[in-house]
C-alpha cells in the first residue's frame, strides 16, 4: 500500500481498482502509518504549488430560502421550521464593503436557490461589488441557473462558480435529490469551466450508503473534471430533513479525502471547511496540514447567521468581521501556515485570463 500511494504522490494519478484499495487500508489508518504518510503527501505537494499561504474569503451567506428539496440540507424546501431570510442588493454590496475595508480581497456569495434573486438583481449585486471592490474576485454558490444567466454573471463580472457535485453515483445522487438529475448537474459543471469561470465542484463525505466506491468515483470524478477548486465537506445531519437520524461523516475519512484531491488535482484551491470545525474543534488546522490552502470567514450580518442552518450545530461565530478575521489569522498561524489576503486565483489563470 505504501508503494501504491508513493506512486501517486509522484505521478497524481490513480486507477479505480488500486483506489478502492488504498480507501479500504486507509480506514484501518493506524497501520503501517498509512494516513499520517498519505497526509505529509498531500502537504508536500500543497507546498509544492502554493507555498505556505493560506487564502482567505469572506462567505456572505444572503438567502437561506431554497426552492430545491434536497435530503441532507436543512434549508430544504420542505423544512417549515426554518425561518427565513433574504438580503437585499444593498445589504450584500455593504457586506463586501466592510470586507474589503478589512482586506478581503475575494467575496463568495452564497444561497439556497432562490430564484427572488433574478438575473437582473443578480447583476446589479455583482456590478455593484465591482464598482466598490475592483480588484476583488466574486465567487458565486448559488446553485444551478440556465446557460444564459451564467453568462451574464460572468460578463458582470463574477469570477469564480462553486457547485459541488455531492456525490458522483448516479444513483445516491438521484436518491438526494428529488426532482434533479445527475446529467444535468455534470453540464451545469461543464458549461460553467466553458464559459470561463473558475470552477469548484466536491462534494460530502459520510453519506448515507456512501461506500469506498462511491469515493473512489468522486475522487477520480474530479481528476476527470480538473476544477480550479475543490469542496470537500462530512455530510453532517439535520433532524428536520428525511436524514436527520443517520450517521454523520467522519473527520478522518473527510480529511483523507482532502489529502487525495490535492494528490489528484495538485493545483486546486481547497478550503478547509466550516463543516470540518463543526466535527473536530481542530477540524480546520488538520485539513490545512493535509493538502487544503483555502480558509472561509463569514461576512454575513449576525442576526441571519443562526438561520443558515445546512446542517445542525453548525459553528457560527456572533462576532463582527474584525474579530472573525482575527480568528482566521490565529488558525492559520496555529497550523504554521502564512495568511494570504491576495484573489488567490487558480494557478491555470494567466494574465487574468484562463489558460
Ligand atoms: N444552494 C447552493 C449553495 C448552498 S449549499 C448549492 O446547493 O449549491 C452548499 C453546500 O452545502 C452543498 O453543496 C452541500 O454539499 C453542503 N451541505 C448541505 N447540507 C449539508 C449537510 N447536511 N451536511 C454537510 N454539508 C451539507
Ligand atoms: Fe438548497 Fe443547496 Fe440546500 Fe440543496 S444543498 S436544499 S440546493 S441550499
Amino acid at each position: 500500500m505504501i508503494k501504491m500511494l508513493d506512486d501517486l504522490y509522484e505521478k497524481g494519478t490513480i486507477e479505480k481498482e488500486p483506489l478502492v484499495d488504498l480507501l479500504d487500508a486507509l480506514d484501518h489508518y493506524d497501520e503501517q502509518g498509512l494516513y499520517s504518510r498519505l497526509q505529509s503527501c498531500a502537504d508536500a505537494v500543497r507546498r509544492k504549488h502554493y507555498g505556505q499561504s493560506v487564502f482567505v474569503r469572506g462567505l456572505i451567506e444572503f438567502s437561506n430560502r431554497c426552492v430545491q428539496n434536497c435530503l441532507y440540507c436543512g434549508l430544504r424546501k420542505g423544512n417549515q421550521r426554518v425561518q427565513r431570510y433574504r438580503l437585499s442588493q444593498e445589504e450584500v454590496i455593504e457586506c463586501c464593503r466592510t470586507g474589503y475595508s478589512l482586506g478581503y480581497r475575494t467575496f463568495v456569495l452564497q444561497s439556497g436557490e432562490d430564484p427572488w434573486y433574478t438575473q437582473d438583481k443578480m447583476v446589479e449585486i455583482i456590478g455593484g461589488i465591482r464598482k466598490i471592490c475592483p480588484d476583488a474576485a466574486i465567487t458565486l454558490s448559488i446553485g444551478e441557473r440556465s446557460m444564459a444567466e451564467y453568462r451574464k454573471f460572468f460578463e458582470a463580472g463574477a469570477d469564480r462558480y462553486l457547485l459541488r457535485h455531492e456525490t458522483a453515483s448516479r444513483d445516491l445522487y438521484e436518491k438526494l435529490h428529488p426532482f434533479m438529475s445527475y446529467e444535468a448537474r455534470c453540464e451545469h459543471l461543464n458549461m460553467l469551466k466553458r464559459i470561463g469561470f473558475q470552477t469548484g465542484a466536491g462534494f460530502m463525505v459520510g453519506l448515507p450508503d456512501q461506500t469506498n466506491h462511491h469515493l473512489a468515483d468522486d475522487l477520480l470524478f474530479l481528476k476527470k473534471l480538473n476544477p480550479e477548486m475543490i469542496g470537500i465537506g462530512p455530510f453532517l445531519p439535520h433532524s428536520d430533513t428525511p436524514l436527520g437520524n443517520r450517521r454523520r461523516g467522519t473527520i478522518e475519512k473527510t480529511i483523507m479525502m482532502v489529502a487525495l484531491a490535492r494528490l489528484l488535482v495538485p493545483d486546486a484551491l481547497i478550503p478547509a471547511t466550516t463543516a470540518m470545525e463543526t466535527l473536530d474543534p481542530k477540524g480546520k488546522e488538520k485539513a490545512l496540514r493535509s493538502g487544503a490552502n483555502v480558509l472561509m470567514t463569514n461576512l454575513s450580518p449576525e442576526e441571519v447567521r443562526p438561520k443558515y442552518a445546512l446542517y445542525e450545530n453548525k459553528l457560527y461565530t456572533d462576532e463582527a468581521p474584525e474579530c472573525c478575521k482575527q480568528y482566521t489569522e490565529d488558525q492559520i498561524r496555529n497550523a504554521g501556515y502564512k495568511i494570504d489576503m491576495g484573489r488567490g486565483d487558480s494557478l491555470k489563470m494567466v494574465n487574468g485570463m484562463m489558460e
